[in-house]
């Protein structure tokens, strides 16, 4: 009996879907199997799980099943934690067993990057995966419960001034101010502290976005520490570099990501990711690629770019294109980066951002992002998918 060959993608988010859903259409030698695994059996839409910590929020704007989305006829799925890989012998090792492969994709996306300060690890909470958004929300819903019998409101300290901790901490200001009339507990001066080891929120975006931001989250009762790059965390204290020691109840470390460090050793890691070349091969590797948050994507002067689900897409779909070329034979086609913008939600009715150049703000932003979302579904399945399975 002959053995098919085997393209194995590890990761089923942005970029692995991507490519799983691609490459059955682009191989044409039948004696090749696609594999995909993941931990989890849904796909999450990551850059929306902050509105976990929202009102009400409904599983199917947040996730939707692995199953929905590939052809189980040509793509085989498999639930399963990768713990590891092992380029030498070709297998990715799972806490279920082994997979072998003949090409890999690594699309692992990212996990929190802690930067050794002591403390933080077990004393915060991330928010990186639908499942850790759940543990946020479920924590301040008991937060809420003490409050309310103490009759003060608990203090919510978010780690980071970044995309995830401004997405979350709008969302937050949001959502607190209504559950605080809900369990009738004094509405306080600061709804949510946020602190920064940089001089702005959104350190990279342009200033006149970021003062507009501040301002909107400031009007809301967000404190703002700046400057300040947290150096130690306990059970309920936070120490800054300037001395000052806060008390949080809720501690939410949302201040740096690094690509998934399952594959840390085999690598050359820059800026805490896997370097890749033009065609987004692992560097020294013709068998294994590498897209989205676990690849240090550099922009034309070779400079490291913050990661996008932009990026993981582009990425994902020249995978699915190179490895088709790989097998079929054919060229291979370069990734060359380009940034499209980013819009940076500020709760449910406010964001803002720039696009191609363009800026935008208020609820034009908010509707341009639900536009951005719609055509990410219908890119990956089709607005079917917002209905109930
Ligand atoms: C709160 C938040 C808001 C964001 N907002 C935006 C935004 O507005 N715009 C934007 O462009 N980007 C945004 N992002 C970033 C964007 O979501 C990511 O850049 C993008 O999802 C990366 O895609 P990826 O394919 O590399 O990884 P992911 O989409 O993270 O997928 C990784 C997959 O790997 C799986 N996985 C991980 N580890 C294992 C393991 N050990 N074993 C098995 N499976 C595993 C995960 O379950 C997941 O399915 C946001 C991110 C967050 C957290």
């Amino acid at each position: 009996m002959t053995v098919n060959s085997r393209v194995v993608i590890i990761g089923a988010g942005v970029a692995g879907i991507r490519a799983a859903k691609d490459l059955p259409r682009r191989i044409r030698k039948p004696d090749w199997d696609i594999v995909l695994i993941d931990q989890n059996n849904y796909h999450q839409y990551l850059y929306r799980i902050h509105e976990v910590c929202n009102m009400e929020y409904d599983q199917k704007d947040i996730t939707v099943p692995i199953a929905r989305l590939i052809d189980g006829e040509k793509v085989e799925f498999k639930k399963a934690v990768v713990t590891n890989v092992d380029t030498k012998r070709k297998v990715v090792v799972t806490e279920t067993g082994e997979e072998p492969y003949d090409i890999l994709i690594v699309t692992l996306g990212s996990h929190p990057a802690y930067f050794n300060i002591p403390g933080i690890r077990d004393n915060s909470l991330t928010l990186g995966s639908f499942s850790e958004a759940q543990i946020v929300r479920e924590r301040i819903h008991a937060l809420l419960e003490k409050s309310e019998k103490r009759g003060k409101a608990p203090e919510i300290i978010v780690g980071g001034a970044g995309f995830t901790g401004i997405e979350l901490t709008g969302e937050l200001t949001d959502s607190l101010l209504i559950w605080y009339k809900e369990h009738r507990i004094p509405t306080p001066e600061t709804i949510v502290t946020v602190v920064e080891a940089m001089p702005t929120i959104l350190p990279g975006w342009k200033e006149e976005l970021t003062a507009e931001g501040r301002k909107i989250l400031e009007g809301r009762g967000v404190r703002f520490y700046f400057s300040d790059p947290v150096v130690k965390v306990g059970e309920n204290t936070l120490e800054l570099k300037s001395g000052e020691v806060l008390k949080p109840d809720l501690f939410i470390w949302t201040g740096g990501v690094a690509g998934d460090p399952v594959c840390g050793t085999d690598f050359e890691i820059r800026s805490r990711r896997i370097t890749i070349d033009e065609y987004c091969r692992a560097r020294g590797y013709e068998d294994i690629f590498v897209a989205g948050d676990m690849a240090c994507t550099t922009n034309s002067e070779g400079i490291p770019q913050p990661p996008t689900a932009h990026i993981a897409m582009v990425q994902g779909d020249i995978i699915a294109r190179n490895v088709a070329a790989m097998i079929n034979g054919g060229e291979m086609t370069k990734y060359e980066f380009m940034r499209a913008g980013e819009i940076v939600t500020l709760g449910r009715t406010n964001a803002i951002g720039d696009l191609f150049g363009l800026h935008f703000s208020g609820a034009l932003a908010k509707l341009m992002k639900k536009f951005i979302h719609l055509w990410y579904v219908n890119s990956i399945g089709g607005l079917g998918l917002l209905k109930d399975s």
